[in-house]
């Protein structure tokens, strides 16, 4: 029997159940926004299970999520994912973000101001129609002080969203 594998915006290495519920939610809208992302077999996976250039080279352990748009993959840090204790909606919102950062990447759009670059990511989640969810997730992480350098930058995105 023949098994044909889509990889269509990810290539879900660990099989998460987030990550394949989001593509069935959002691929549609997404995909016509941003068309490349179609293709792209995006490698998502968590640094507990699955392993690639962010694990071995860019663990810095300071965001639930990592992405690197140079080798097309996104990153969950599990320790920190499971104290921030997202709702399915706060997750979705942070995969759109974390989407937004590859796209603007590989169409050589990144802002070099950081800051501008992640509201840049944030909208992608705001266009979806999770800006609430996106703000709520930035909130968990700083009352839990995820990265204290900054909460101050955070606070300003969750302004800029609600
Ligand atoms: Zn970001």
């Amino acid at each position: 029997m023949t098994k044909y594998f889509h990889f269509m915006i990810f290539n879900n290495i660990n099989e998460l159940k987030v990550v394949a519920d989001f593509e069935a939610n959002f691929c549609g809208q997404l995909c016509g926004e941003y068309p490349e992302l179609t293709d792209m077999g995006i490698r998502i996976y968590t640094d507990k299970q699955g392993t690639g250039f962010i694990k071995q080279w860019d663990n810095s352990n300071n965001s639930p999520y990592t992405s690197n748009h140079a080798v097309t993959e996104i990153m969950r840090s599990e320790d920190i994912y499971n104290k921030c204790g997202f709702t399915e909606g706060e997750e979705f919102a942070i995969l759109a973000h974390e989407l937004g950062h590859i796209v603007s990447g590989k169409r050589g759009q990144k802002s070099e101001n950081n800051f501008q670059e992640e509201l840049n990511a944030d909208q992608v989640a705001a266009s979806l129609g999770l800006a609430s969810y996106m703000a709520s997730a930035i909130q968990k992480m700083i009352d839990l002080n995820i990265n204290p350098a900054n909460n101050g930058e955070m606070e300003r995105r969750i302004s800029a969203l609600i």
